[in-house]
């Protein structure tokens, strides 16, 4: 059938010598992964839209099986600071993952997808790449069917801190609950508090969020031992970006300590 919609390139892979096989994550229709002949003639009008960290309106052969065909692209908008720079392309691949893996080929997901294309235009503005990955991970938590309490206490619903994570209760703890679970993770409080904010914060309202990098470090933590223990996928992307932390800290210029609080 004919289709038209909006998409994001999830990934573009050369198929053959000359083709390329493309999956996007179209707005109407969900992932479709379609045929693209000739993908590596230079004059092809289709090379733009099917580079990695691309948006455009694509229209086609939208198949209901099998693989999809591109016929043209529109309103083409590349993410350029996300083509160019390994590290924001790290991340924004990792998210790309993530969101494929959480829902199924050819479902339409329009609210996935706008969160999705909200947190590439952060990361690709400059944003804290961090901070948006987290606020990814853990609201997109549910498409995974995974139902956490973290916006209060998961046995009297206090809101308000300090907090631990606890898998037996599924969700925070508030300290006068820790007794109820002696596993709970004893985590960070202040890891635990960006828990409940960021699993709740519309991405559209990230403004300039300072976050150290100790706490930083220890919500990475918490939110690893989430993923393994709820989610238990282990994606290539991920791994990249965890080696990454450990040269990037070697190459990147020292950051000025004094703008940073928790
Ligand atoms: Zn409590």
């Amino acid at each position: 059938m004919f289709g038209e919609s909006r998409g994001l390139i999830i990934y573009s892979r050369d198929h053959k010598e000359k083709d390329k096989l493309v999956k996007i994550f179209t707005e109407k229709y969900g992932k479709m992964v379609f045929f693209v002949k000739g993908a590596h003639r230079k004059n092809n009008p289709l090379s733009a839209a099917i580079m990695p960290m691309t948006e455009a309106l694509y229209s086609g052969d939208f198949k209901t099986d099998g693989l999809s065909f591109l016929n043209v692209a529109k309103e083409i908008e590349p993410f350029y600071f996300l083509q160019q720079d390994i590290f924001a392309n790290a991340y924004a691949t990792y998210l790309l993952n993530l969101a494929d893996a959480a829902i199924v080929d050819r479902e339409s997901d329009q609210l996935l997808y706008t969160f999705l294309e909200t947190c590439l235009k952060a990361l690709n503005a400059k944003k804290d790449p961090e901070v948006v990955t987290n606020i990814f991970e853990l609201q997109i938590l549910p498409r995974f069917g995974i139902s956490l309490e973290l916006s209060g206490c998961a046995v009297c619903g206090n809101t308000k801190g300090p907090f631990d994570f606890s898998e037996k209760f599924h969700g925070l703890l508030c300290a006068k609950h820790f007794d109820q679970d002696p596993r709970r993770l004893h985590a960070d409080p202040k890891a635990c508090y960006l828990l409940k904010i960021f699993s709740q914060l519309p991405i559209t309202r990230l403004g300039k969020i300072n976050v150290s990098e100790t706490t930083k470090k220890n919500l990475r933590t918490v939110i690893d031992e989430i993923y393994d223990q709820y989610v238990g996928i282990h994606l290539k992307s991920k791994h990249f970006i965890d080696e990454m932390k450990k040269w990037e800290k070697m190459m990147a210029p020292k950051i000025d300590k004094k703008n940073e609080t928790d």
